[in-house]
């Protein structure tokens, strides 16, 4: 029989084994149902006995009572800045200096530039005795209380001696975006986000804001290391999260093609970094290169370029789309964001204008990542006090046309079928490149013919001639001929691109290829009863009624009968799908698209779906809450992209 002491300890290790592997290496070894029966087992026998609770217990991480102030910290190692660099020449200038000053050749380790809040954390006898925030270097906040609530940082580890580490406190953007979209007051961004939540006086709000440590320095052990990335192994072994990606170069041409790679991983990273560190590995060589007033020589970080800056709004104005939907977009005050100058960001619609609180002229945190519209995560800043000033109200009517207007779900939409916005926005989409892909035609062109009334439908574009072209201002011959032979071009074009084109809600390429397919005559679709549409795998009932109400209304009707003789429909070409022949597996979700959808998209593009991750297969297309079929493709090296990169490659 085992003691009440024993069974205590055995059920303590038993789940910081679950927490290390679920917390620290992705890996879940228990169902979540084992480990809770588990966990409340051990919450029992401590209430019942807490002579024998353990100081780190998994069950202490929950957070204690509220503090009424932090105290401060005197570190025993100062908690140095980095020095930055923002080019390859800046490095190899780093490189040269700290040869000379070493006297000596040395390998770099590149870690990534994790962007939260940096930490000293302490273990004496193998127990977490401290944890506090970098403050100004010299002195932090002890923050231990709540240190203890993340999970992935251990309350004990098997290193008996003294250790003094660094490392930062993040929070995922997954984490970030659960709970930013449920706050009355977002945080700007992931930093804020875990710096704000470290610094609660109340450690149970701490522990509902999941954050997650990542160690990346020794600052004091008894033991001596050769190498940094022996520092990492030794932290590793300790049960602490290190950065998977640290790798050791001995090039500079090395690091470049890093670097790159890095920039393209950030876009799927669930951390948000800032950079790269670059860190001598011969430990023997710290010393040496010693410190300047703020920073290590021994280390450097390389920025990547920012993906948020603060600007103000100038003004918002409404957009009405081709469907009607009506989108507020700020204008902002231009703004250099990563080597790109962003003049507008969209506010998404009315009930994101509401929770963000933004109002006319406030100063706001404007994000970029990859190519997406530029959006506003945060208010930094009301400049004016009087909260009534600038407020941004939802339209009564259509701002283009004074159309009523209709609330569906988030969405306002201009309900006039007549709106000359949304008139505008098909023809644009319907000359578009994904569209008829009339080359030379573009969108500011297509503004100033409707603009004069030249060209009312998308037929009209067809009737273009040369004088009238010439009319305009700033068009020669050349740009004419150009516009008239792209036009020319674009009758010959495929069922599913002119499905696309004519713009009917809900159809989006994928549809339209989908119903090409299944129909190959426009024809028969136009004669497909609801049923009909509505059987067909992918297409749901609000798109197939919409298609119903598309052909049963008298003007589309003559419009598409027009179009009908000028458009000669070739062979929908087979286009060799990057993916063909690949084997491919799906984890994951997506707002969007269905698993089905996506098999489907596959398996048409003569692709194989697999179950499971393994070496053979060649790509990994993941949503959100992607789980261990991602990170196996990642521990194999295998091609991986998001759904959404995946639909715009097709
Ligand atoms: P800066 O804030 O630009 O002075 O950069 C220094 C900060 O980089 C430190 O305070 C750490 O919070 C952070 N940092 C993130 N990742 C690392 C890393 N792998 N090694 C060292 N510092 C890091
Ligand atoms: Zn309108």
């Amino acid at each position: 029989m085992k003691s009440v002491k024993e069974k205590i300890d055995a059920l303590v290790e038993e789940i910081k084994k679950y927490d290390h592997n679920y917390y620290v290496l992705d890996n879940p070894i228990v169902s979540d149902h084992e480990y809770d029966m588990k966990y409340k087992e051990l919450e029992r026998l401590e209430k019942e006995n807490p002579e024998f609770l353990r100081l780190d217990s998994p069950t202490k991480r929950i957070g204690g009572e509220p503090l009424s102030e932090f105290s401060n910290l005197t570190h025993e190692k100062r908690l140095y800045s980095l020095d930055n660099t923002y080019s390859i020449e800046d490095i190899n200038k780093y490189i040269e200096k700290v040869k000379k000053i070493v006297e000596s050749d040395f390998t770099l380790v590149a870690e990534l530039k994790l962007d939260g809040i940096s930490m000293a954390v302490k273990y004496i006898g193998g127990k977490l005795e401290y944890a506090a925030t970098r403050g100004n270097g010299k002195v932090g906040e002890n923050v231990t209380e709540n240190a203890k609530t993340i999970k992935s940082l251990p309350l004990s580890i098997p290193y008996k001696g003294e250790l003094l580490i660094r490392g930062e406190a993040l929070m995922r953007h997954s984490v970030f975006k659960e709970i930013n979209s449920k706050s009355e007051k977002p945080f700007a961004n992931v930093r804020n986000a875990a710096a704000g939540s470290m610094r609660q006086l109340n450690p149970k709000i701490t522990a509902q804001r999941k954050l997650d440590f990542i160690a990346y320095d020794i600052l004091s052990c008894g033991i001596f290391f050769e190498t940094h990335t022996d520092e990492l192994r030794f932290l590793k072994e300790n049960g602490f999260r290190i950065d998977e990606y640290s790798k050791a170069f001995k090039e500079s041409e090395e690091i470049e093609k890093h670097i790159d790679r890095v920039l393209k991983k950030r876009e799927t990273l669930d951390f948000e970094i800032d950079g790269l560190v670059l860190k001598i590995e011969e430990k023997n060589l710290w010393e040496k290169a010693g410190y300047t007033s703020k920073a290590p020589r021994f280390a450097i970080a390389y920025k990547l370029p920012a993906r948020q800056e603060t600007t103000l709004v100038e003004d918002v104005i409404f957009q009405v789309g081709r469907t009607g939907v009506i989108t507020p977009v700020a204008k902002l005050k231009p703004v250099n964001i990563g080597g790109v100058v962003v003049q507008h960001a969209t506010l998404h619609n009315f009930e994101e204008v509401k929770r963000l609180g933004v109002r006319k002229g406030d100063r706001v945190f404007v994000q970029r990542a990859g190519d997406v519209i530029p959006k506003i995560t945060s208010v930094a800043e009301h400049l004016n006090d009087d909260m009534f000033v600038g407020v941004i109200i939802p339209p009564k009517e259509c701002p283009v046309c004074n159309g009523d207007v209709k609330k569906e779900e988030v969405y306002i939409r201009c309900t006039n079928p007549d709106c000359p916005a949304k008139n505008l926005r098909q023809i644009q989409h319907f000359v578009s490149k994904t569209a008829l892909d009339i080359e030379f035609l573009g969108e500011k062109t297509v503004e100033i013919l409707v603009e004069r009334g030249i060209v009312k439908r998308p037929s009209d574009i067809f009737r273009l001639n040369k004088d009238q072209l010439l009319d305009l201002e700033g068009f020669k011959e050349k740009s004419v001929s150009n516009i008239l032979n792209s036009i020319d071009d674009s009758k010959k074009t495929s069922l599913s691109r002119f499905i696309y084109a004519l713009g009917i809600d809900g159809v989006g390429e994928y549809i339209a290829n989908l119903l090409s397919e299944r129909f190959g005559d426009i024809e028969k679709l136009r004669e497909a009863t609801l049923e009909e549409l509505i059987g067909i795998n992918g297409i749901g009932e609000k798109v197939a009624k919409n298609l119903i109400d598309y052909f049963e209304d008298d003007r589309k009707e003559s419009e598409l009968n027009e179009l009908l003789e000028i458009i000669d429909f070739q062979e929908n070409q087979t286009v060799e799908k990057f993916f063909s022949g690949k084997k491919i597996v799906v984890t994951g979700s997506h707002p969007d698209y269905k698993r089905n959808d996506l098999f489907d998209i596959i398996k048409r593009g003569g692709g194989t779906v697999q179950n499971s991750t393994g070496k053979n297969t060649d790509l990994v297309v993941y949503g959100e809450k992607a789980g261990s079929k991602l990170k196996k493709a990642k521990d194999l090296n295998i091609e991986t992209m998001t759904i959404d990169e995946f639909i715009e490659r097709i």
